[in-house]
């Protein structure tokens, strides 16, 4: 949902922009102003079986939407035009296809924000793009920046003393890179007045537990926990706050992508090439490329099918933390104007 924005703000140019979205989904587009309206479709719950598709598709048809652009490519989007009546436009991949009305072919080597976007756009255009031009928008409100606010007031932060943000975690085990908590030892001493902030869900506290353990044993300042306390928009709102993101190939990118938070992202079993890289002015991308084995999925898996995991364990805490220090350097480089591929 994230990177679909940039197609958001291109269709808003030309009218009325509604999204169905999944509950989880709709909250980050809380406040976009692209956005005129977003139709909630709880698939698991409420609106789950015929009668909910159908109930959407009702809501989809009284929007007056002429095209359907499918971001998400299941069957079961397409058949919610089909039933709303909206011709629909997408992926030539997807698996929905056979009920769209026009097919774009899905290039595998574009950045998946300039995919989205090319569903609306004459391919031809492309080699004008810019990482700016294709750089996701988030807009956190007042009741996201408020927990922010009230968080680092709890844990003593000064206006503008520097924030490091470690977001160490992700649904797919062998995307997780290990040695956080090694980063964590080397910060203190690269950067030693910054503030390390560790983003993800409840689930990431124990992971944050070790950051902090780490920190306090270099005699570093206290760790702020932000785990499981925030919001997506909330911890994208964090994240405007902090000098630089170390995070994996997981949401966290794409948020300090939003906000053009500086970013070290650590790539392990995916890549980059993919189309998920970090889209903030600066980043930097690490990675075992002289790995064969690379990539070995399209998500990341639960274990590494080779027993060694040697993408994400073979990268060691020095190296980030060298990728790191420069990010408190002022920019020296305009802003990259190259086209995403
Ligand atoms: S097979 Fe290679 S890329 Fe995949 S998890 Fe193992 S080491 Fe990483």
């Amino acid at each position: 949902m994230i990177l679909t924005t940039p197609l958001l703000e291109r269709l808003a140019r030309e009218g009325e922009v509604h999204v169905v979205a999944t509950p989880a989904n709709a909250t980050v587009l809380t406040n976009h102003p692209a956005v005129a309206s977003v139709i909630v479709y709880d698939k698991r719950n409420v609106d789950s079986g015929v009668g909910g598709l159908r109930r959407v598709a009702a809501q989809l048809r009284d929007t007056r939407a002429t095209t359907a652009y499918m971001a998400q490519g299941s069957w079961r989007s397409a058949a919610l035009a089909r039933l709303a009546g909206v011709p629909g436009v997408g992926f030539d991949t997807s698996a929905g296809r056979w009920l769209y009305s026009r097919r774009v072919v899905y290039r595998k080597d574009w950045h998946h924000a300039q995919r989205l976007w090319a569903l609306a756009n004459d391919p031809h255009e492309d080699a004008s793009l810019s990482a700016e031009s294709l750089r996701p928008s988030l807009y956190p409100g007042p009741s996201d920046r408020a927990p922010v606010t009230a968080l680092l007031q709890a844990a003593g932060v000064r206006d503008g003393e520097p924030l490091i943000a470690l977001a160490p975690g992700s649904v797919w085990a062998t995307k997780r890179w290990p040695s956080y908590d090694a980063l964590a030892r080397e910060l203190v001493a690269l950067v030693p007045d910054a503030r390390v902030v560790v983003l993800g869900a409840a689930g990431d506290a124990p992971l944050a537990a070790a950051i902090g353990i780490a920190v306090q044993q270099r005699g570093g300042p206290p760790l702020i926990d932000a785990t499981g306390k925030l919001s997506l928009l909330g911890s994208a709102a964090l994240l405007s706050r902090c000098t630089v993101l170390v995070t994996n190939d997981s949401a966290p990118l794409h948020l300090a992508s939003a906000m053009n938070t500086p970013t070290v992202a650590l790539f392990g079993p995916t890549v980059p090439a993919m189309g998920f890289g970090p889209l903030a002015d600066r980043h930097v991308v690490l990675g075992r490329d002289a790995l064969t084995c690379r990539p070995c999925s399209a998500h990341g898996g639960q274990a590494c099918p080779l027993g060694h995991w040697q993408c994400m364990r073979d990268m060691t805490a020095s190296e980030v933390g060298a990728a790191v220090a420069p990010m408190f350097d002022p920019p020296r480089e305009p802003r990259d104007a190259s086209p995403l591929r």
